[in-house]
């Protein structure tokens, strides 16, 4: 990690190449330098649609990557280095690796934000109490964060994958979702809190994103969220784009797309 350049106006990109936690396929972790690659290759100018100039805003820095020793150990040290980025008065933008990652990521910034909510687009609900056994899977961060209390409201978008036991999980947190059986153009989110993002490419329909480990057609367009997003208004604080694997990207499409959305995150992570 490179902490030196991070100071209280910056948004800092921060990496997490970790896929211990995957179910099914392994590949994540070479997401982080991935996203870097081609954010920094010349193919995009990383000009949000807003028009924020992300990729010459000097408050826009690379913190590097977490430094990971694995299991429970890894989720430690994800929180301390998310909590030290949030004590230099950072915002965060972390780039994942498997969806393992958002738990140590938003005990550390539940802390700071209190009244803190959830907006997450994903295939799936994450909310297995364990996955073979895994209580840190990527298939359960959403179970630990709402057992803990850490957030005043979930929010779901884009889920297709609803089954008997994570329907029940969702009954008994209080989980607000959208399926995707139930999007429609001009939907918005709103917000009374502070607001963290978490977005799993799987939200995205295979045909827009296909480099992720769980292929699940029928999700959104990246216009859909988009244009979804800016219709919204509430005030983010942090967020993370996670499961891009690259060795399910054969052209690369799939890293421009993380690429895009970690920009328009950061673009809305430096307003004030
Ligand atoms: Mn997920
Ligand atoms: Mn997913």
């Amino acid at each position: 990690m490179n902490l030196e350049i991070v100071g209280p106006d910056s948004v800092a990109r921060l990496g997490i190449p970790l896929d211990d936690n995957s179910s099914y396929l392994r590949g994540c972790a070479r997401g982080p330098a991935r996203v870097r690659e081609v954010m920094a290759s010349g193919s995009m100018n990383l000009c949000s649609e807003d028009g924020t100039e992300v990729g010459t805003d000097r408050r826009f820095v690379d913190a590097g990557d977490v430094e990971l020793a694995g299991g429970a150990a890894s989720m430690s040290a994800v929180e301390a280095a998310v909590d030290g980025l949030l004590g230099r008065g950072a915002r965060v933008l972390s780039v994942g690796g498997d969806h393992s990652v958002t738990y140590p990521i938003v005990r550390a910034h539940a802390r700071r934000h209190p009244g803190l909510c959830l907006l997450h687009f994903d295939a799936h609900p994450d909310l297995y109490d364990d996955f073979e056994g895994n209580r840190f899977s990527h298939a359960s961060p959403f179970a630990r964060i709402m057992e803990e209390g850490q957030v005043s409201r979930l929010v779901q978008v884009g889920i297709r994958t609803l089954n008997t036991h994570q329907r029940e999980q969702a009954a008994r947190f209080g989980v607000e979702m959208i399926q995707m059986k139930d999007w429609h153009p001009g939907l918005s989110f709103a917000f009374d809190g502070p607001v963290y993002l978490t977005f799993d490419l799987d939200a995205l329909d295979p045909a827009f994103a296909p480099g992720v480990s769980h292929h699940e057609p029928g999700g959104l367009s990246v216009r859909d969220v988009l244009s979804a997003l800016s219709r919204s208004t509430f005030a983010l604080v942090g967020a993370d784009v996670v499961e891009l694997n690259p060795t399910r990207d054969p052209v690369g499409s799939t890293a421009a797309v993380a690429a895009k959305l970690a920009t328009e995150l950061a673009a809305r992570l430096l307003k004030p």
